[in-house]
């Protein structure tokens, strides 16, 4: 699409999240949400929907639902009910879903972003379905037909509605990256969009510039990954883009993003509250929350991403090495402790988020899984900072620390890696690497400057990488000047 067109419209996005809270049991039954088992054995009578039975809700997915509301800045009302939303599908043994229709656990709240506050319209509850595993699939290949796995059915989800606040799909995507942050931090969801415990749907229209009135909004889904959510955004828009150019109209309706084909396709018109018949849930009573069970929740709030970052960067870091370490929880739980330690904050962060991060993404584990304390990295850096050992040479050990859990001194005793910063030592060598090198040497008084670092790697080369390679430049010119 030429730019002029694509220039003339603006893009309106809002995204309702499905966020699985990681309970142990599931919201009105107490099946097991473990996942990975054997399908169909964390199945209850509840779950099911059989005649008698009634569903119990579980106050941990209460507890979670009001910390997430907190967290994205959101009322929790005194009271909430929940609804029957009926619909037939062949994961939905009951017929319907108990979800919360007009009036939610959540509302009113934002979240921000760089530089935008995107608003928060409601958070509420409901089950999830079961699962289908179409033919072909999980090894039944050239067969014909679907099975069903309802272990999943029944896990409890939290529908995050966003308000059409985004204008690009890097908006979308920083909104997404910012509420999986939060979500983690807080502790109530995974937010695996690969594994599904995190989805979205995003819903998105086009208008003409300056326009006061939104355009007809598609609703994509089946976007797993953000990678995917900008795709399926940018071929959304230029679609409709087109549609309107042409002069035709854009319908309201579900559309799935096909990643292998990269494009979307109509799924089903678009379906209107009243087409699933919501009522009240009569197994249910509406739900009370007091002033003092949500004080209670608050108190259990830990430091948000933001605020972590913003802490971050006032002891030093640059705002994207902050946001960066946020991004890994873990990572940043690590970082606080070696901060308690007074260790200096950038070259910490250095090996945190280069040579740490790249092990831990190698060998597929997490900081937790591997050997290295924050005391042994702090250890390391210390020795840095004193000018004991090169940087080069901790990058180095550091893997031998991740490893094997030993200490940085006992590495640089028994290795020999001390650094040499000895004048006299580092002269020496100097001198040595001058004179075997004479064409160099008469490029390099003809004007070849650059050949600078040649002379350092020999010298570096000579001392397996030990010599304080400031002294070595200060040297090297004085050699060559
Ligand atoms: P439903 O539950 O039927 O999908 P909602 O009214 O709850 O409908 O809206 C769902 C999402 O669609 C919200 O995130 C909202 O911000 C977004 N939305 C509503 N209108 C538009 C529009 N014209 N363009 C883009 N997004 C929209
Ligand atoms: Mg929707």
């Amino acid at each position: 699409m030429d730019t002029v067109t694509r220039e003339k419209y603006e893009v309106v996005i809002g995204l309702e999240v499905h966020a699985q809270l990681k309970t142990k049991s599931k919201i009105f039954a107490p099946d097991s949400t473990e996942f990975g088992n054997e399908q169909n054995t964390q199945i209850s009578p509840i779950t099911l929907g059989m005649p008698g039975v009634l569903p119990v809700l579980n106050k941990s997915v209460v507890d979670m639902a009001i910390l997430t509301g907190l967290a994205l800045n959101c009322k929790i009302p005194n009271r909430c009910k929940f609804d029957r939303k009926q619909y037939f599908y062949p994961d939905l043994p009951k017929g319907y879903q108990i979800s919360q229709y007009d009036e939610p656990i959540c509302i009113g709240g934002c979240l921000d972003i760089k530089g935008k506050r995107i608003g928060i319209t409601r958070a509420h509850l409901e089950e999830d379905a079961g699962k289908l595993v179409h033919a072909g699939a999980d090894g039944i290949a050239g067969s014909n037909y679907s099975l069903v796995d309802l272990n999943r059915a029944g896990t409890p989800l939290l529908e995050i509605v966003s308000e059409p606040d985004m204008r690009s799909s890097d908006e979308a995507k920083a909104y997404m990256e910012e509420l999986r942050n939060i979500l983690r931090y807080i502790g109530v969801c995974d937010g695996n969009l690969e594994e599904g415990s995190m989805r979205c749907d995003a819903n998105i229209s086009v208008m003409l510039k300056g326009s006061k009135e939104f355009g007809t909004r598609a609703e994509i889904k089946n976007v797993n990954s953000f990678k995917a959510l900008q795709r399926a955004i940018e071929y959304e828009i230029e679609r409709q883009i087109d549609l309107v150019e042409e002069g035709e109209r854009v319908v309201q309706e579900t559309r799935l993003w096909d990643d292998n084909l990269g494009e979307t396709r109509s799924m089903r018109g678009k379906e209107d509250a009243h087409d699933y018949r919501y009522f009240p849930e009569p197994d249910l009573m509406p739900l009370e929350i007091s002033q003092e069970w949500v004080e209670r929740i608050k108190e259990t709030m830990p430091e948000l991403p933001k605020a972590k970052r913003e802490r971050y960067m006032s002891l030093g870091l640059s705002e994207y090495d902050a946001t960066v370490i946020v991004e890994q929880p873990e990572l940043a739980f690590f970082f606080d402790e070696v901060i308690k330690l007074d260790a200096n904050v950038k070259t910490s962060i250095n090996f945190l988020t280069g040579e740490v991060a790249a092990y831990l993404k190698e060998e597929k584990l997490s900081i937790g899984e591997t050997k290295l304390t924050p005391e042994n990295l702090v250890e390391l850096v210390n020795l840095i900072e004193k000018g004991t050992i090169s940087n080069n040479i901790g990058k180095q050990i550091i893997f031998t620390m991740l490893k094997e859990g030993t200490s940085a001194a006992s590495i640089v005793e028994k290795q020999g890696l001390r650094q040499i910063s000895d004048e006299g030592a580092i002269k020496e060598i100097v001198q040595e690497v001058v004179n075997s090198n004479p064409e160099q040497v008469a490029s390099y008084k003809a004007g070849k400057v650059q050949l600078l670092g040649f002379f350092v790697g020999q010298v570096m080369k000579e001392t397996k990488g030990r010599a304080n390679p400031k002294t070595v430049n200060e040297l090297l010119k004085e050699f060559l000047d």
